[in-house]
């Protein structure tokens, strides 16, 4: 297909959100896999080899990636009782489908062939079957076929177990809120915060306001609220959810189904022949090995330790009393207004969305000289979504973008980009990437635009730097594109590398301006919100190791005849790095979704890992000009366009000429005090 009817028949493709009936979701993905049966049959019989396996096999999964992306999609988005049961209903059967490829041992054998036989394979179509044997082979296509059919029975239950544990934690969220009708008790909260729950209360015939606990209100009540039963009620509502504490003390409760999730990803493992589930996890990732991860997390705990020893004490001494966990954040926010004057609230009239969103489009045709446009014509899941369209500087198509930004009853909570169509250029098949970019942000108020925090900010620059990472990939097969096929480890590194832009004042000044006046952001705002960005960044690295290390140390040690020892894991890792105070019945675990629901189990610490990363590339943009189009040139073909198309590490190395190092981190959160003897 040549550009010219990409460019006409654009869009012909994108899934019809409005016609995406819970009813019709289960029947059209049975007759998809069963068509899908169909196709593999004939892969099956046909001679091995690149045209006549592998590139059929891409476009297979590609089909049913994008036919099935739209409703696992509008299920986290616009989330109802029909659509869930529909969604629950075929994840078992895309999860046999699945596990019956990766056992699928003459498809295997093909793969390998057509790696040995064919010898004018380009490096690209290699790493496509590097990637895909080594699926296979964690897959358990080596197993006996008893074996094969316990491992895939386990894949099946774990596949349902993990949308239980999110939904339960969904519905324990839903089901807790707070009706207030004394104006003493909401002090201290922003009005923003009280204009949108005076809202909800008037929506549901109550005077006062309605707090309900989602990821703004929660984290607002806790940085703002002057009224601590308040803020003790949010956090133990918040940190009980979906266990046998709190409010809903035993609904929900996800504790059996974290034993049961723990016990059957170690169970896979072991039928692998790995020692654990930590193992297995870590074949696939950038890192080389658990115990390279444990000693890299341990070496930034040991020198993180004592800049956040310091930050505590500085915080009681500031509070003047002994500190609660509902204290932490609301003598932490006092705290960082007294030293830099900053709050985030004082800083919302500064962050319209109109002005945010153009800006962060503009930063992106600085450094790549892509345009983003709004297209109304195209058909989306809810009114607050908008459909942007990618273009390179001389008109030709790249993508499109969904942009989801406000939080709602029944979407997920917090923020992601996820792919609704991957990249393909064939013979047989050409499509543009297009991704989603959701957020939980505060909802505009009648008569404004919504108003961000310099967190939403971040957030947002965050997501789409993922969303470059999918959209602007050069690779032709969508198992290497965009994000596909990146490590875990090192796919945050690209949403990471962005955040740090959203801290230069050259940036911030093209994000923001008054939603009154249109004033720009006063320089002595910016200088103070600068001087802020290291505030507690001892404690916040501990924070993140800790989970870290409890996640990876949860899988390595797990042994069957204890059970998985959640909590006592949990107890253990904070008496080694946590230096805050925490309550007994504290459930932290019970709403863990990345390790439990997500792709992040025995991989959390790709946060960091990436962070590292992150930090050391985006430094190249300090050294050499942050608008620098040689070094944005350089990033974005070096890592953004390869995507999984070639190995983490190649990828970095190309950029940066050399590994990566972690002072550069260090150093961006004002722990090493030094920079680094020059080589
Ligand atoms: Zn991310």
């Amino acid at each position: 297909m040549d550009i010219v009817t990409q460019k006409q028949s654009s869009y012909s493709g994108l899934p019809v959100f409005s016609s995406l009936k819970a009813e019709k979701v289960v029947p059209a993905v049975r007759e998809m896999l069963a068509d899908a049966r169909e196709k593999l049959k004939t892969i099956r019989q046909a001679e091995p080899g690149w045209e006549t396996t592998v590139l059929p096999m891409e476009i297979l999964n590609h089909q049913i990636s994008r036919a099935w992306s739209p409703v696992s999609h509008v299920n986290s988005v616009v989330n109802t009782p029909e659509l869930r049961q529909a969604y629950n209903q075929c994840l078992p059967l895309l999860s046999d489908f699945f596990t019956g490829l990766g056992q699928d041992q003459l498809l295997y054998r093909a793969y390998c062939k057509t790696e040995q036989d064919d010898e004018d394979l380009s490096a690209e179509q290699r790493q496509v079957l590097r990637l895909a044997i080594q699926d296979f082979r964690l897959g358990g296509v080596g197993l006996e076929r008893d074996k094969q059919r316990l491992f895939a029975e386990n894949a099946s239950k774990l596949a349902t177990l993990q949308s239980k544990f999110e939904e339960n934690l969904l519905d324990a969220g839903n089901a807790w809120k707070r009706q207030i009708s004394d104006p003493a008790i909401v002090g201290g909260l922003p009005a923003s915060l009280l204009e949108s729950a005076a809202a909800s209360a008037r929506a549901e015939n109550a005077d006062g306001w309605l707090l309900r606990l989602d990821q703004p209100t929660y984290h607002a009540v806790m940085s703002h609220a002057d009224n601590r039963e308040l803020r003790e009620a949010f956090y133990e509502a918040w940190v009980t959810r979906a266990s046998d504490q709190g409010p809903h003390a035993g609904r929900w409760d996800n504790f059996e189904i974290m034993e049961e999730i723990m016990g059957l990803r170690h169970a896979n493992a072991r039928l692998l022949d790995f020692d654990n589930f930590a193992e297995y996890s870590m074949t696939p990732k950038m890192a080389g090995s658990v115990a390279e991860v444990f000693s890299f997390l341990t070496d930034l705990a040991q020198k993180s330790a004592h800049r956040g020893k310091e930050e505590l004490a500085e915080l009681v001494d500031f509070a003047g009393k002994k500190l609660a966990a509902w204290d932490l954040a609301y003598y932490s926010e006092k705290l960082k207004q007294s030293r830099c004057g900053i709050s985030e609230e004082e800083l919302r009239p500064y962050f319209p969305v109109d002005r945010v969103l153009p800006g962060l489009f503009s930063l992106a045709t600085r450094l790549f000289g892509i345009c983003l446009e709004p297209r109304n014509d195209i058909d989306t899941w809810h009114d607050d979504t908008v459909f942007y369209e990618l273009r390179a500087a001389n008109g030709e198509l790249i993508g499109g973008l969904y942009v989801d930004l406000y939080a709602r009853p029944a979407k997920r909570g917090g923020a992601w980009m996820d792919e609704c169509i991957g990249r393909v250029r064939t013979r047989q098949v050409c499509e543009q990437p297009v991704a989603y970019l959701v957020c939980n942000f505060m909802r505009p108020l009648a008569g404004c635009p919504a108003l961000l925090t310099h967190s939403d900010v971040v957030t947002l620059f965050h997501e789409f730097g993922h969303a470059l990472h999918h959209l602007l990939t050069q690779a032709s097969y969508p198992s290497v594109a965009g994000i596909n096929g990146v490590p875990w480890d090192a796919v945050e590194l690209p949403s990471q590398l962005m955040e740090n832009f959203a801290w230069e004042p050259e940036v911030l000044s093209m994000v923001s301006g008054h939603f009154e006046t249109g004033e720009p952001l006063p320089q002595d705002v910016v200088d103070r919100l600068l001087s802020s960005r290291q505030f507690q960044s001892g404690l916040q690295m501990l924070r993140q190791l800790e989970f870290a290390i409890f996640d990876l140390r949860l899988h390595a040690d797990y042994d069957p005849a204890r059970g998985a020892r959640i909590l006592e894991t949990l107890r253990d890792v904070r008496e080694e790095i946590s230096i805050v105070p925490v309550p007994d019945w504290n459930r932290f675990a019970n709403g863990f979704s990345h390790v439990f629901a997500g792709g992040y189990a025995a991989g959390y610490y790709s946060y960091k890992w990436a962070e590292v990363l992150a930090a050391d590339a985006y430094a190249a943009f300090g050294e050499e000009g942050l608008f620098n189009h040689e070094v944005a040139d350089r990033y974005r073909q070096s890592i953004l366009a390869q995507g999984g198309a070639r190995g983490a590490m190649e990828n970095f190395v190309a950029f940066r000429g050399r590994p990566p190092r972690p002072e550069a981190l260090l150093e961006q959160a004002g722990i090493l005090d030094r920079a680094p003897a020059p080589i």
